[in-house]
C-alpha cells in the first residue's frame, strides 16, 4: 500500500485503497506522505483517528523516521473561540442563567492563555453549551479581514501554520464545510494542497451530502436576530433615530418567523424526517416567503448605516443569504436536490440536499488535487470498487485490495441460524430475542447486539431482560463514551445498540467475543434522501436495488461486522439473523463481501468453536 501511494505522489491520479484492520493502513499512508516532499492534506472520517494521527503515530515516525516534518490539526471552526464575537457578546453576559455564567468566566480567563482556541482545551465545558454559537468562529459569523482581530483570531492562526505544514489534518466534516463555503468565497481555512489522503473514504459521500445543501433552522435565524439585537445596542446606541428603523425590522422577521417556524412544526406531525414539495409546503408558503422579503428589507436600512461597523454589513449578507437559501427551499424546484423537514430533539430544520454529490465531490475535491488517495476497511462490494466510483465521482483510478491481516477461517464463525421468520414477520423480534438468548448463554455475555431500528432494539431489550444474566447495557440509557467505557469495564457485558455503534467503536480483546447483527441493514426507503436517490437512478433507466440499496447495506454490514476482530489474538462469533442473506439471491452478494468465516448453523457448533478457542 505505501509503495502504491509513493507511485500515486509521484505520477498523479486516484488511488482506491481497501485495507482491513490491522494491515497498518495509517502507517502505510502516513510513510509516503512525510516522505513526498509534498503538502498532503489528510483527512479522516473522525476525530478520534485525526487524535490518533497528530498524537501517537506523528510523534511515533518522528522518531523513527528522523526526518523533519510539521503538521497542523485542524479542527471545524465551530470549535475554536471567536475573539471578535467574544468581545461583542460581553453586552449580553447578564442574561446568562448563574451555571453559564460560570461557563463564561471560565471562557474568559482561558481566552487569556490559550495558544489554540480549541473549546476542548477547557474541561467540563458541556457539549451542548448555549451560547457556545455566539462565540464560535464559524464561517457563517466570521467578517473575515475587516476584524480588528483578525491577526490574533486562532482560525487565522491556524490558518497561517497549515499552510506551512508539511501535513494538513483535518475531518471530512472540514474538508466538506470548506469545500462549500469555497463555492460562495467566504471562510476557508485550508489552505491550498495538490495531495491528499482520504481515509475513511466510506463516510464521504454521507458527509457531503450534509455539507453542500441548504438548511434553515429557527436556531440560524435566533442567531442571526440575537447578534443584530447586540450590534445595535452596541454600534447604533448614540443614532437612536438610525438604529429604530433596523430594530423595527428584525422584530416584524421576529413576529413571521414564530408564525412560519410554528408552522412548519405542524407539518411534520409525528414522523422525524418527510420529504417535502410545493404542495406539502403550501400551508407555510405564504408566512416563509414574507419572512425571507423581511429580511431582505434590512438592505434599505443598513445600507445607510453599514460603514459603521463591519459586522452590521456582515448582518446584511447573512440576512439576505438566508432569505435566499429560505425562498429555495419553499420553491423546492431544483430537481438536483431533495428537499425535507426534519426534526432533531428539539431541534427543526428544513433542508435541501444534492440527490447526487458525485460531480461536486469532483468538482471541490478530487479535480483541484494532482493525487488523490481514498482509503478504507470497507471499501468494495463484493470485490468490486464499481460502486464507490459511481457514488463519489472516481472516474480513472488505480485499484488495490490488501489481504486480509487476520486469519477469519479461525478467529471466527459466523452463526446463521436454522429457522429465522423473515425480517417482517410478526414473529421475528421475538424469534430473535430467543436467538440472542440462546447465542449470549453460549458466549458468556461479551456481545454487542447491533440492531437496525430503536423499536426492535427496545422490544428485544423488554424480550431478553428476565433472560439473560449478564448486564445489559442499552444505547440511550447513557452517552455513547461512557457506554463504550461502561462496556470495556464490566465482565460479560452486552451491548444494545443501533446504527451510531456499527462503526468507529474499537474493542479488541475477549471483552468482546460475539457480535449480533439482526436484520441486513437496508437503509430504510422512506428516509427523504435514499428515496430521492433511489428515484434517480431509476429515472436513469438503472435497478436502485442492486446498484445502490444492496452496496450500501453490505459496506454498513461490514462495518458493523468489523467490530469483532481488531487484532490477530481476537476471537469470535459473528451472527447474522436475518434468513435473507440465505433465502434471497442477492443474499450471496453480502456473503461474497463478508470476511472468510465458517459458517455454522446451531448453537451447538457455536459453542463447540468456543470451547476449541478455550474461550
Ligand atoms: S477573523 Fe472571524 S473568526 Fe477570527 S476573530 Fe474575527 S470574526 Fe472571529
Amino acid at each position: 500500500m505505501a509503495v502504491a501511494i509513493a507511485e500515486v505522489f509521484e505520477s498523479d491520479g486516484v488511488l482506491l485503497v481497501e485495507a482491513g484492520t490491522g494491515t497498518g493502513k495509517t502507517l502505510a499512508y502516513l510513510v509516503p506522505a512525510i516522505l513526498s516532499g509534498h503538502r498532503v492534506l489528510l483527512s479522516t472520517g473522525t476525530k478520534q483517528l485525526q487524535d490518533q494521527i497528530y498524537n501517537k503515530d506523528l510523534p511515533t515516525l518522528r522518531d523513527v523516521l528522523q526526518v523533519r516534518f510539521t503538521a497542523t490539526y485542524m479542527k471545524g471552526r465551530g470549535n475554536y473561540l471567536c475573539l471578535h464575537r467574544l468581545d461583542a457578546f460581553h453586552a449580553g453576559e447578564e442574561l446568562l442563567s448563574p451555571v453559564d455564567r460560570g461557563h463564561f468566566a471560565s471562557i474568559e480567563e482561558w481566552a487569556e492563555q490559550t495558544s489554540t482556541g480549541d473549546r476542548t482545551e477547557i474541561e467540563d465545558l458541556p457539549d451542548d453549551l448555549p451560547f457556545w454559537g455566539d462565540i464560535s468562529a464559524t464561517s457563517e459569523n466570521c467578517i473575515g479581514t475587516e476584524c480588528p482581530q483578525y491577526d490574533a483570531c486562532f482560525v487565522t492562526q491556524m490558518r497561517r501554520q497549515a499552510a506551512e505544514s508539511d501535513l494538513v489534518i483535518v475531518n471530512h466534516h472540514l474538508l466538506c464545510a470548506d469545500a462549500a463555503v469555497r463555492q460562495s468565497d467566504y471562510g476557508e481555512v485550508i489552505p491550498a494542497c495538490h495531495y491528499a489522503v482520504i481515509d475513511e473514504a466510506h463516510q464521504l459521500e454521507d458527509v457531503a451530502t450534509q455539507y453542500f445543501g441548504v438548511s434553515i433552522s429557527p436556531r440560524r435565524f435566533e442567531r442571526l436576530t440575537r447578534d443584530a439585537h447586540r450590534y445595535i445596542d452596541r454600534d447604533l446606541e448614540h443614532t437612536p433615530e438610525e438604529a429604530k428603523p433596523v430594530r423595527a425590522v428584525i422584530d416584524l422577521a421576529e413576529r413571521y418567523a414564530e408564525v412560519f417556524f410554528g408552522a412548519a412544526r405542524m407539518c411534520l406531525s409525528s414522523v422525524d424526517r418527510m420529504r417535502i414539495d410545493p404542495d406539502t409546503l403550501a400551508p407555510v408558503a405564504e408566512s416563509g416567503h414574507r419572512l425571507a422579503s423581511t429580511l431582505r428589507s434590512l438592505d434599505a436600512p443598513l445600507a445607510r448605516i453599514t460603514e459603521r461597523s463591519e459586522d452590521l454589513h456582515s448582518l446584511g449578507r447573512r440576512a439576505s443569504e438566508l432569505a435566499n437559501h429560505l425562498d429555495f427551499v419553499l420553491e423546492a424546484a431544483d430537481p438536483g436536490f431533495v428537499y425535507f423537514l426534519e426534526r432533531r430533539g428539539q431541534g427543526l430544520f428544513l433542508r435541501a440536499s444534492p440527490v447526487d454529490v458525485s460531480a461536486i465531490i469532483r468538482k471541490l475535491l478530487l479535480d483541484r488535487m494532482r493525487a488523490t488517495i481514498l482509503t478504507s476497511a470497507t471499501l468494495a462490494v463484493d470485490g468490486s470498487f464499481d460502486y464507490q466510483r459511481v457514488r463519489l465521482g472516481i472516474s480513472n483510478a488505480i485499484e488495490v485490495r490488501l489481504e486480509p491481516e487476520f486469519d477469519y477461517a479461525k478467529q471466527t464463525v459466523l452463526y446463521l441460524p436454522e429457522e429465522m421468520p423473515e425480517p417482517r414477520a410478526s414473529n421475528f423480534t421475538q424469534a430473535a430475542a430467543t436467538e440472542i438468548a440462546g447465542l449470549l448463554e453460549a458466549t458468556r455475555g461479551r456481545a454487542f447486539v447491533l440492531f437496525t431500528s430503536h423499536a426492535n432494539l427496545r422490544e428485544v431489550h423488554r424480550l431478553i431482560t428476565d433472560s439473560v444474566a449478564f448486564p445489559l447495557l442499552v444505547q440511550g440509557t447513557a452517552p455513547r463514551s461512557v457506554l463504550l467505557r461502561n462496556f470495556k469495564a464490566t465482565p460479560n457485558g452486552v451491548l444494545l445498540a443501533t446504527s451510531s455503534f456499527w462503526q468507529g467503536v474499537d474493542v479488541s480483546g475477549d471483552t468482546l467475543s460475539c457480535v449480533i447483527i439482526d436484520k441486513l441493514p437496508f437503509a430504510t426507503p422512506d428516509d427523504p434522501i435514499t428515496a430521492a436517490r433511489i428515484q434517480a437512478i431509476t429515472e436513469g433507466g438503472g435497478n436502485p436495488f442492486a446498484e445502490y440499496q444492496v452496496p450500501l447495506a453490505i459496506l454498513s454490514l461490514l462495518q458493523g461486522m468489523g467490530r469483532l476482530i481488531r487484532h490477530r489474538k481476537d476471537r469470535g462469533v459473528l451472527s447474522i439473523l436475518d434468513p435473507r442473506v440465505l433465502t434471497k439471491g442477492y443474499g450471496q452478494r453480502f456473503l461474497a463481501s463478508l470476511p472468510p468465516a465458517p459458517i455454522v448453523r446451531s448453537v451447538k457448533d457455536v459453542r463447540k468453536f468456543l470451547d476449541l478457542q478455550g474461550m
